[in-house]
């Protein structure tokens, strides 16, 4: 019996997080062994859930790099579900395809693109070597139409390309956007 990858991706509220959710949820229904990760950085609700931005969550267990999967995995696990998988180090690659081969179903759900529009971390490696892949859209919060993009505002206005990550004193705030409304101000 081998295990395969599934990747959801998508930019911010597209429902990543819910769909993830969804999968795991069901896959403990049937009994199945399932543990979940995320990234320690990301504390938007709780240190130890995955929450979807509707209020769905399940348990998570915060890693810093992606080699301590293996200290929560034994001959029991059949699912792992990894959120937020961009964060990640490029290992989170070669991780997945280890427990896939070992016969884990592995659902990682993640940013394809980053706030310019651009490949985001090891996703796009991921997306190459699964087995499965779901590319889901939000509405953009402009005109309406699937937004596929996430627009970085600081203080309501579009960010430009090389602002810094965290600005003192200023809001910083993202939206759902497709590709016609998306600006990124070089
Ligand atoms: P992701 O993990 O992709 O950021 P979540 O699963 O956390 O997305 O949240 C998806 C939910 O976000 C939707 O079900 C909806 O309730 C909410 N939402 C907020 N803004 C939007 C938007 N512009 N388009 C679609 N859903 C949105
Ligand atoms: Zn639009």
């Amino acid at each position: 019996n081998h295990g395969y990858i599934e990747a959801v991706i998508g930019p911010m509220y597209s429902g990543k997080s819910e769909e993830l959710i969804r999968r795991l949820k069901r896959a403990k229904i049937a009994k199945q062994n399932v543990v979940v990760f995320k990234p320690k950085i990301d504390d938007r609700y709780s240190k130890e859930d995955v929450v979807s931005h509707s209020g769905e969550s399940i348990d998570a267990i915060p890693i810093n790099k992606a080699n301590e999967i293996y200290d929560y995995i034994d001959n029991k696990v059949q699912v792992v579900g990894i959120d937020e998988v961009q964060f990640f180090d490029e290992e989170v690659v070669s991780v997945a395809v280890d427990l896939a081969n070992k016969g884990i179903r592995v659902i990682a759900a993640g940013l394809d693109m980053d706030f310019k529009g651009e490949p985001f971390g090891p996703t796009p490696k991921l997306l190459a070597i699964a087995e499965f892949v779901d590319k889901i859209q939000a509405v953009c919060s402009v005109c309406g139409q699937p937004a596929t993009r996430s627009q970085r505002l600081i203080n309501g206005e579009p960010a430009r390309y090389n602002d810094p990550i965290i600005q003192v004193g200023a809001v910083e705030s993202y939206e759902a956007r497709c590709r016609k409304c998306h600006v990124v101000y070089k």
